[in-house]
């Protein structure tokens, strides 16, 4: 960064400034470098950088300026030696199952997770003679129970969960998987680094939607991998170049101003979702409110050790089943009616009948999404207008 080492630097400076590359023409805000190849000076030149004797750019699905730029800022962020930018959160997912995973390989992952990553392990690792355990995000004693020594490579967590916000104790998994010499891997899309750092707490990859909450502002769809140099720049890089699913430059350059603002959105969401979480809980017709920030969280204690803030996501729960809570969606008139979350604007989904509707009745149920569970992921309107527009279908 401009000389000084980005670790010099508290969290707001580096999310504003590192990672900068400025080029001859001394602009300030980062450039977006719109280019499929890169040129050579020789064609000595061109043979030593693709040698690898000469570092430097060759085509932009290996490497290029803007897309490095968001890299080494996250990186810096996350707190990890490397990160390496990819098209989408899924592309991320299937990057480190794909750099690190082989045929007989076992990975152990919570119930909870995002539905697409469920189906990636479910229904295409497996064809690859890879097995998949699912166990409770916060029953440690299932955790160890389904690893197997010798076999399991990877944990794979997101915590907060979705969408009832279950917080798993990240210390603890750590050491449960490197115990059996395996990673634990934490999808850190709903806090960002800006509320949970998962490497400082034993975690050895982190994984991003960068289409939430690093955006912002539901502009873009991308996503990245951070984690030590070996893994993430070797291993997880040469599978994204020889296979493809890199960073769009146009889309690296909206994360990077996204980034800048991210500490202080994470804020405002997470003031914002607790304090609709509080005025939830009194409302009539709200039989229960999931929200770690409330203290009659189960993890509410962890949550509080282990993040900076609650983050943006608030669920509960109408009396009336699916009925009242298509009723409340459909009296909304400011709220936007989709499944996006991490966005300034307020999103409500219906977990049972959309993110969670192709898993089975009985599965569901168990996982606690009722029919009566709506899912806010709470914006920066104002929250006067926000309790005006969920009242009207309360009531
Ligand atoms: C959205 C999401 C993903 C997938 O990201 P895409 O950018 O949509 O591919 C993965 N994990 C979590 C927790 C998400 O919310």
């Amino acid at each position: 960064m401009d000389g000084h080492d980005p670790d010099d630097f508290d969290f707001e400076t580096r999310a504003i400034r590192a990672g900068i590359e400025r080029s001859d023409q001394g602009e300030h805000s980062e450039a977006i470098y719109a280019t499929s190849s890169f040129v050579f000076a020789s064609a000595a030149e061109a043979a030593a950088r693709f040698s690898g004797e000469q570092s430097g750019n060759i085509y932009s699905r290996f490497t290029n300026p803007t897309v490095r730029m968001f890299e080494r800022r996250l990186a810096a962020l996350e707190g990890g030696e490397a990160c390496v930018a990819t098209s989408s959160g899924m592309s991320a997912v299937l990057s480190v199952c794909m750099a690190l995973l082989r045929q007989g390989d076992h990975v152990v992952a919570a119930r909870g997770l995002f539905g697409t990553t469920t189906s990636l392990l479910t229904q295409y690792l497996t064809r690859f003679g890879i097995a998949v355990s699912f166990v409770s995000t916060t029953d440690y004693a299932a955790w160890a129970a389904a690893i197997e020594p010798g076999r399991t490579r990877l944990l794979i967590i997101e915590t907060p969960t979705n969408p009832l916000g279950e917080v798993a104790d990240i210390r603890q998994l750590a050491t449960l998987a490197h115990d059996v010499g395996a990673r634990l891997v934490v999808d850190n899309c709903f806090c960002t680094p800006a509320l949970q750092r998962p490497l400082a707490l034993g975690a050895d990859l982190v994984i991003h939607s960068a289409t939430k909450y690093l955006d912002g502002q539901g502009r873009c769809m991308g996503g990245a991998v951070v984690g030590d140099a070996e893994t993430v720049g070797k291993e997880v890089l040469g599978f994204l170049r020889t296979a493809g699913p890199s960073l769009s430059p146009f889309n690296a350059w909206i994360f990077l101003k996204g980034l800048e603002t991210l500490a202080l959105r994470m804020r405002a969401h997470s003031e914002q979702a607790l304090e609709l979480a509080r005025w939830l809980q009194t409302q009539p017709g709200v039989a229960r409110v999931y929200y770690p920030g409330l203290p009659d969280h189960p993890q509410h204690a962890l949550a509080a050790a282990q993040q900076s803030a609650f983050g943006g996501i608030v669920s509960f729960e109408v009396a009336g089943g699916r009925a009242a809570a298509w009723r409340l969606i459909d009296a909304t008139r400011l709220i936007s009616i989709t499944a996006n979350l991490g966005d300034t604007k307020t999103t409500i989904t219906h977990p049972a009948t959309t993110t969670h509707g192709r898993l089975p009745a009985e599965e569901r149920e168990k996982a606690g999404i009722g029919e009566g569970l709506l899912r806010l992921s709470v914006g920066l309107e104002s929250l006067t207008d926000l309790k005006r527009d969920l009242a009207r279908g309360l009531a």
